[in-house]
């Protein structure tokens, strides 16, 4: 087999074979296949698209390039006296502007007894990603090797890690040519790349939660429906259950956006009353971040077999919170990994930034647009987030949203809070979030938060 042919074939508008693609995948992983060569093929890929049955070997390939988490002797622990092991579930975001679901869904699924292994990635983005929100919680680690993931999973069903560099390598490798080549925006290279590392890392039932809108990758609904359907028919080729929520992004989710603040939203998401408090500091999960959790939540318990239907679902969801035990949870989850839990018990422990600055509403009226994008870059240009992979973040810094899409405000009433270590980007983020809303005089509905479910 040499790499020019299959380019060749490819670029002509030809179905390679399960043993073509290895080939590819494997020579370019080993360093038999040069960059030059794949990037070529990465673009008649990008042209001429991929076969359902292509997409799902390429899927396979990059997982099987480095260690698959073989989860069969946890499971065969958690099997109630001799009974079929239980399914391991995992969920992933394409990503979005306060996105902080994984905080609150992971213990509310676990608490249900459905056991959670997940791994996740730093990548980049507005704010950080779940693993440095994590991280503003003192002492949290998530650098777990694979007998501890396997232990605490096994332990408390909860386990939540940062991806080894031995996860899926090939699609590591590979994203750095598309990132060069301009052949990221590809639909089966996107799916076969989030699909590879979700399957090298064991779970049976994954959901995903793709966004759609002003502040996610997928900015129109086809796009995001595409990509969910790629995604979906993969974990069916494979084996895997796997559904995908369709969710709107175009305004922020939640309160909040930064890490501090979105663990602390997470937290009183978990909490019946939905506030946190730290201090004079008092934030409240935002409905729509709640709504989102319950939905995700209630497809991880459906998925698993776990709930019937969705209305079984979001009860049993609503009665953790609701008893104690998704915080409890939570709790145990934080603990297990070596976390400080006493932000829990009214200590001050989460970073909190030195300016906290609110901003009132210029005008009475109805908020008929949040922009995502301009909130997103506004918490990036705070410190919240990374634009390099080297960049360092600012854990505190961020904003609290006190009015969002649909809410009425009058004239003076708080709008939207900026925490900030810097009194010359605070001020810059003022006037671009003042920009980022736009008014109504008339009534405006509350966007839906999630478009459609595909199975
Ligand atoms: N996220 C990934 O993991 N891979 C892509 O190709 C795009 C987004």
């Amino acid at each position: 087999m040499r790499a020019v042919d299959l380019i060749a074939r490819k670029r002509d508008g030809q179905e390679l074979s399960a043993s073509e693609i290895e080939f590819l995948v494997d020579g370019f992983t080993r360093g038999d296949i040069p960059d030059y060569q794949v990037s070529a093929w990465l673009m008649a890929v990008y042209l001429r698209g991929m076969t359902s049955a292509e997409t799902a070997e390429l899927t396979l390939a990059m997982a099987r390039s480095g260690q698959v988490l073989d989860l069969s002797d946890v499971k065969a622990s958690l099997a109630v006296s001799g009974g079929v092991p239980p399914l391991i579930a995992d969920k992933h975001s394409t990503g979005g502007v306060g996105d902080k679901t994984t905080l609150t869904v992971l213990p509310i699924v676990a608490s249900c007894g459905v056991p959670v292994g997940k791994m996740s990635g730093r990548g980049l983005g507005h704010t950080g990603g779940t693993l440095d929100k994590l991280e503003s919680i003192p002492g949290f680690c998530i650098d777990i090797d694979q007998t501890q993931f396997k232990r605490q999973l096994a332990d408390i069903g909860l386990v939540l890690a940062g991806q080894t560099h031995d996860l899926a390598p090939a699609d590591g490798r590979l994203y750095a040519l598309r990132d060069v080549t301009a052949t990221v925006a590809s639909m089966p290279l996107i799916a076969s790349s989030i699909m590879s590392k979700k399957i090298a890392a064991g779970a049976d039932a994954i959901v995903l939660d793709v966004k759609v809108g002003r502040g996610a990758f997928m900015q129109t609904e086809a796009d995001a429906v595409a990509l969910a359907r790629t995604m979906v028919d993969i974990g069916d080729s494979v084996g895997r259950k796997v559904s995908a929520l369709i969710a709107d992004m175009n305004q922020p989710l939640g309160t909040t956006v930064g890490n501090a603040l979105e663990v602390m939203e997470a937290v009183a998401a978990l909490m019946p009353g939905r506030k946190f408090t730290q201090g004079a500091l008092e934030i409240e999960a935002g409905e729509d971040f709640c709504a989102h959790c319950e939905a995700v939540a209630a497809e991880m318990l459906q998925l698993t077999g776990h709930a019937a239907s969705p209305d079984e679902a979001i009860a049993k969801a609503r009665q953790v919170i609701h008893d104690g035990r998704a915080l409890a949870k939570f709790r145990s989850w934080i603990a297990a990994q070596g976390g400080d839990t006493s932000f829990l018990d009214g200590q001050a422990r989460l970073p909190l930034a030195s300016l906290h600055v609110t901003i009132p509403a210029p005008r009475d009226g109805y908020v008929a647009g949040l922009d995502a994008l301009a909130v997103g870059t506004s918490a990036m240009h705070l410190g919240a987030g990374r634009a390099r992979k080297s960049d360092s973040i600012d854990l505190a810094v961020g904003v609290v949203l006190h009015k969002k899409v649909g809410d009425r405000a009058k004239e003076s009433e708080p709008l939207f809070s900026v925490h900030a270590n810097d009194a010359s980007r605070a001020d810059a983020a003022q006037a671009a979030l003042l920009s980022a809303y736009a008014w109504s005089g008339a009534p405006v509905a509350r966007p839906p938060h999630v478009h459609r479910i595909i199975r």
